[in-house]
C-alpha cells in the first residue's frame, strides 16, 4: 500500500476500470461511484478481476448530495472524474441530460471538492471532441475549440470549469484531453467495438451485415490502458495543467473497417451497408492529436499501434462469441445487446 485513497467516478466504464486496475497495482485504496441501473453494470470490474477490491459508493452527478457524500466517506487524495454521459451519438439524442451529467455534473462535483477535500487533486476527463470539426493539420494544448455537439459542449463547459477552480480558488485541477481510446472494454455503440462485435458475428454466422454511418472521418485512436496511466501521470506532475494524449496518428473508419474484416479472412465490402440513421446531424472529420507537451512533462508515450489495437479487438471479440457458442458463461456486455436496427432514431422519418 502507498497509503493513498483515490476516487473515480465512472468506475463502471471503460477507462474507469482499466484506472482501477492501474492504480491498484500502484498500492492505491480505490473508491469507485456507480449509479443505481435496473441492471446492475459491473461486467468490466469483473472482467478484469478487481470487483472484490474496489470500494463501490452509489453517486450520480445529477445529484449534489451523493458527491457530497461520496466525498466524505472516501477522504480521497485524488480524484479522477470519469463519469459522464460519454456518447456522441446520444447527445444528439438527449442534448439537455447530456448538458446536466457531462457539463453541469462536474460543476457540481468541483463545488463540492472546494468545500469538502480543497486539497484533493482533481482529474477532469477532457476530450478531443471539444475541438469540433476543425480544419487543423494536428491540434494540440494551444488550438481553439469549436465543438460540433451537445457531448462536446459539455465537455468545454467542464474543461473551463476546471480552468476557472484552479485559477480562481487555486484547487489542483487539471484536464487529459484525451483523443479516442479504444479497447476490448470499450463501451459497445462506439465505432470500433461495433465494428469488432459485428465482425466476430459475421464471422460466426450469427450475423450476415454490419450498418454504419460516415466512413471518411478520422480519427486518432489508441489503447486506453495506456490513457489511463496519463491521467495517474497528470495528477503526479508538480503543477496543475491541461494535457493532450493522443497517438499523432489518424485514420478513418474505412480503414478500421478493412483491418478488422480482413483480420478475419472476410472481405469488408461484402457485409457493410451505409444507413443514414448513423450518420449525425454534425460531425467531427478529422482528429490528430500532438502529445508533445505530454511526452516532456510527463514522459509519456502511446505504444500500441493502430493496427495492433484493431487486432486485440477484434480476437477479443471473436474468443468472446466463439466461448458463448460453446455455453462458456462470463460477465460481458454484447450477448444481450439488442441489433441496433430495432433502435429509431428522432433522424428517421416516422410518417
Ligand atoms: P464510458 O461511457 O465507458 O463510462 C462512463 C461512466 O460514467 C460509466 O461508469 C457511467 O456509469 C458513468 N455515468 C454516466 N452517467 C452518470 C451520472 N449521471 N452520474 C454518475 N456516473 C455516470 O466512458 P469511457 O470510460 O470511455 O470514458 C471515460 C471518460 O473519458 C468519460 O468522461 C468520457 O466522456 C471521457 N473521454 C473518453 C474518451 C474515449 O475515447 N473513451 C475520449 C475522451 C474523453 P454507468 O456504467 O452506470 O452507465
Ligand atoms: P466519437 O469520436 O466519440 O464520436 O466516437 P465514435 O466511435 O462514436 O465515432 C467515431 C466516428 O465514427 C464518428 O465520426 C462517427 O460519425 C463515425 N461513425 C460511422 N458510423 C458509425 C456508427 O455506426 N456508430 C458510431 N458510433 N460512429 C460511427
Amino acid at each position: 500500500m502507498n497509503n493513498k485513497v483515490a476516487l473515480v467516478t465512472g468506475i463502471t466504464g471503460q477507462d474507469g476500470a482499466y484506472l482501477a486496475q492501474f492504480l491498484l497495482t500502484k498500492g492505491y485504496k480505490v473508491y469507485g461511484t456507480y449509479r443505481r441501473l435496473s441492471t446492475p453494470n459491473f461486467w468490466r470490474l469483473q472482467y478484469l478481476n478487481i470487483f472484490d477490491d474496489v470500494e463501490l459508493l452509489p453517486c450520480d452527478l445529477l445529484d449534489s448530495y451523493s458527491i457530497i457524500e461520496t466525498l466524505r466517506a472516501s477522504k480521497p487524495d485524488e480524484i479522477y472524474n470519469l463519469a459522464a454521459q460519454s456518447f456522441v451519438g446520444a447527445s444528439f439524442e438527449q442534448p439537455i441530460a447530456s448538458g446536466e451529467i457531462t457539463g453541469l455534473g462536474v460543476a457540481k462535483l468541483l463545488e463540492a471538492i472546494r468545500l469538502i477535500v480543497p486539497e484533493a487533486r482533481f482529474y477532469q476527463a477532457s476530450t478531443s471532441e471539444m475541438y469540433g470539426d476543425n480544419k487543423h493539420s494536428y491540434q494540440d494544448e494551444k488550438t481553439e475549440f469549436v465543438p460540433s455537439s451537445p457531448y462536446a459542449a459539455a465537455k468545454l463547459y467542464a474543461h473551463s470549469m476546471v480552468n476557472i477552480y484552479r485559477q480562481g480558488y487555486g484547487l489542483f485541477a487539471s484536464t487529459g484531453i484525451l483523443f479516442n481510446h479504444e479497447s476490448p472494454l470499450r463501451g459497445i455503440e462506439f465505432v470500433t467495438r461495433k465494428i469488432t462485435n459485428a465482425v466476430a458475428k459475421i464471422k460466426l454466422g450469427i450475423e450476415d451485415t454490419l450498418e454504419l454511418g460516415n466512413l471518411d472521418a478520422k480519427r486518432d485512436w489508441g489503447f486506453a490502458p495506456e490513457y489511463v496511466e496519463a491521467m495517474w501521470l497528470i495528477l503526479q506532475h508538480d503543477k496543475a495543467d491541461d494535457f493532450v494524449v493522443a497517438t499523432n496518428e489518424t485514420h478513418t473508419i474505412q480503414e478500421f473497417v478493412e483491418r478488422a474484416f480482413t483480420r478475419v479472412g472476410l472481405n469488408w465490402e461484402n457485409h457493410v451497408k451505409i444507413n443514414e440513421k448513423f450518420k449525425r446531424p454534425v460531425d467531427v472529420n478529422y482528429l490528430k492529436g500532438n502529445y508533445a507537451k505530454a511526452n516532456e512533462l510527463l514522459g509519456w508515450t502511446p505504444k500500441t499501434t493502430f493496427a495492433e489495437l484493431a487486432d486485440i479487438m477484434i480476437d477479443a471479440d471473436l474468443e468472446r462469441w466463439t466461448n458463448w457458442q460453446n455455453g462458456i458463461h462470463f460477465s460481458w456486455d454484447a450477448w444481450n445487446y439488442p441489433n441496433e436496427k430495432k433502435i429509431l432514431s428522432r433522424k428517421l422519418k416516422y410518417d
